[in-house]
């Protein structure tokens, strides 16, 4: 994933508290091009996995989980930020957002995400795996299987990772940021 890396040496941005800022090609203007790489990309590396559903989390997993879908065709599910009051079978767990620094309810239906569904989960970050740990949650509740998860992005100095490998799931980042420290990229 040269081309990741080189954009994101190319248009990240650093901000304090440890936040790289790629809004220009991932979180607010998208590049599709970028995105149909990386979708490719997480296709490769999952390639083998029993998986029937690709879940991800409103709203910047969204893009490349819907391609990874349409590449796979399989159906894509995104847990929400907002509770609908017409939800069937909701299930909901707290996720604290790393960018907001603040708690939010997360939820999705117990209809779309079932004891027979075979999860591979797809985010933009992997900061401290609070996202995650709500995936982990949800899956528990409904029963589905966790195979996966991949990550456009994931911040090494953060324990993410860590918490991932705890918990015996196996993921991928397309591109690691080993630090931000005085607003420096450096990358693994
Ligand atoms: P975590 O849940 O792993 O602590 O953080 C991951 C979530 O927070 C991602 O869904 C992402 O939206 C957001 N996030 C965490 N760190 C960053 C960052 O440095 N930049 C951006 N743009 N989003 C981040």
């Amino acid at each position: 994933m040269d081309i990741l890396k080189e954009r994101i040496m190319q248009d990240g941005k650093c901000y304090p508290g440890g936040i790289l800022k790629v809004d220009s090609f991932i979180n607010h203007q998208m590049d599709p091009n970028l995105m149909m790489d990386v979708a490719k990309e997480f296709v490769r590396l999952f390639d083998g996995l029993n998986i029937n559903k690709i879940v991800t989390i409103e709203a910047s997993g969204i893009a490349p989980a819907i391609l990874v879908g349409y590449l796979k065709q399989l159906p894509v599910v995104f847990i929400k930020k907002k509770q609908p009051k017409t939800m069937d079978n909701m299930l909901s767990t707290v996720v604290h957002s790393f960018t907001k620094d603040r708690d939010y309810t997360v939820c999705i239906s117990n209809s779309f995400l079932t004891p027979d569904d075979h999860v591979l989960f797809i985010d933009d970050f992997l900061a401290n795996g609070n996202a995650a740990n709500g995936v982990i949650d949800l899956c528990k509740m409904s029963g589905a299987t966790i195979e996966a998860m991949g990550f456009i992005i994931e911040k090494a100095f953060q324990h993410g990772g860590d918490f991932l490998r705890e918990h015996n799931i196996r993921y991928e980042a397309l591109a690691t940021v080993e630090s931000l420290d005085d607003c420096k990229i450096l990358l693994k």
